[in-house]
């Protein structure tokens, strides 16, 4: 039985929601549906976050959906969804599902590892609920009495800052790894600890990552360092053994980086990231991608070097070597992929410093991206950081200023 936590015991409230969220309620509602608002909406608003978006839970099928509103479409990646349109919101609406196990009919299917290939069978509110990935995900908020419902225990592990899967941990690990990597992510960015039973399978079941789609790999992998808390997400996927499976050039590096430098270099960059994100400053995967494979793509240009390859030609190769490898677990797409070639390709030309290249250097549209790289390459290096902070002073002085920087080079 679902506990019911009654409108004065708990702390959602529609003045923390979106409105247009609360008008598809009504009107799901006023159209004889049942309709909840579930997830990441009504998890934030307990924990005094404001949430990124708000998902709705229903009784109605996609296409039912779709005849009640107007500037509604249906979208199918995984299973089919109706997405309703308010300018630039979109308030997600799935109709309720059930999990392999709960169903009764024959269309959620895993296969021989455990791993859910399709789960698309629709099912009721509690099954919906059991079918979820951790109970604090789980909850149910109602815009007709207002009171929420909780089968799983949710409550109780928000009360307790834990983060715990539905059911058998080894069991929704297998049906589907990403769940090892929302673990990480969720508990990093709401400071949730990771409940025993939930954390103890995830070094030995991480492998499974590597037979996920690097489509969603990539999806995920980006959102892992987009939230706000890249730090110690990556040190949660070191810690966890998980990011020998995802970036495995990357871990190879690490295991030679006899100065510690690239662990510095690293360090420093997801730290940029997190101070970015904080100041509501713009960030791109590409960039943290360049960082990670930056040191894969030293050793591996060397490596070249010394077989005889001149090293312009050595460095090309190698780029095109390690974005290929690294797009066999995820799929960084040709528009990032460019971008990460392009801050490699221009970090010799900025510490080079040469007088014709500086305007051009300069007017390049990865410029600001290129020198950020180089600054956090610096770290304890003596010689690049001279040359990081010349191109900072040549930034901040006027015309004639510049123009006598230029003149001192050669
Ligand atoms: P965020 O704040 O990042 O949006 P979220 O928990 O809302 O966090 P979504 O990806 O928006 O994440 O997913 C919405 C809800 O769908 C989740 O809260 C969870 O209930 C369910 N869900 C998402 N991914 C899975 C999964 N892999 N397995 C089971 N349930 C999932
Ligand atoms: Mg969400």
């Amino acid at each position: 039985e679902p506990e019911i936590i009654p409108r004065e015991q708990h702390s959602v409230s529609r003045g923390k929601m979106s409105k247009n969220a609360v008008k598809v309620l009504h009107r799901l509602n006023n159209a004889g549906y049942q309709a909840y608002l579930v997830g990441g909406g009504v998890r934030d608003m307990l924990l005094d976050l404001s949430p990124k978006d708000f998902d709705i839970a229903t009784d109605a099928t996609p296409e039912e959906v779709l005849k009640l509103f107007k500037n509604c479409r249906l979208i199918g990646r995984r299973f089919r969804l109706a997405h309703i349109l308010f300018g630039r919101e979109i308030i997600e609406v799935a109709t309720f599902r059930a999990g392999h196990e709960e169903s009764h009919h024959a269309h959620a299917k895993t296969n021989a590892q455990g791993l859910l290939v399709r789960d698309n069978v629709y099912g009721n509110l509690e099954e919906d609920a059991f079918r979820r990935d951790f109970t604090v995900n789980a909850i149910y908020y109602s815009a007709q009495d207002y009171t929420l419902i909780d089968y799983v225990g949710g409550m109780d592990d928000l009360d307790k800052k834990q983060l715990r899967l539905i059911g058998d941990a080894v069991t929704r690990y297998r049906e589907d790894p990403v769940r090892i990597l929302r673990a990480i992510r969720l508990s990093a960015k709401l400071d949730l600890s990771i409940e025993p039973s939930t954390a103890e399978p995830i070094a030995e079941l991480s492998e499974m990552l590597e037979h996920v789609s690097p489509a969603r790999l990539w999806d995920e992998s980006s959102k892992l360092f987009l939230a706000g808390h890249a730090r110690k997400t990556w040190e949660q996927l070191v810690d966890f053994d998980v990011a020998p499976h995802l970036f495995k050039a990357t871990t190879n590096a690490l295991n030679q980086d006899s100065d510690g430098s690239f662990r510095l270099f690293i360090d420093a960059a997801l730290k940029s990231t997190d101070n970015r994100i904080a100041q509501k400053m713009p960030v791109t995967p590409a960039f943290l991608f360049a960082v990670f494979l930056w040191h894969p793509l030293q050793l591996h240009t060397q490596q070249l070097i010394r077989k005889g390859m001149a090293p312009y030609e050595a460095s090309q190769k190698a780029a095109n070597k390690i974005l290929e490898k690294q797009r066999q677990t995820i799929a960084i797409p040709k528009r990032f992929s460019m971008v990460v070639r392009e801050i490699w390709g221009l970090q010799p030309r900025l510490s080079n410093r040469r007088k014709r290249n500086i305007d051009s250097l300069i007017q390049h549209p990865r410029f600001r991206a290129a020198y950020d790289f180089l600054c956090l390459r610096a770290g304890n290096d003596q010689q690049l950081s001279e040359i990081a902070n010349w191109w900072t002073e040549f930034q901040d002085s006027d015309d004639s200023k510049k123009s006598q920087m230029v003149n001192l080079l050669s």
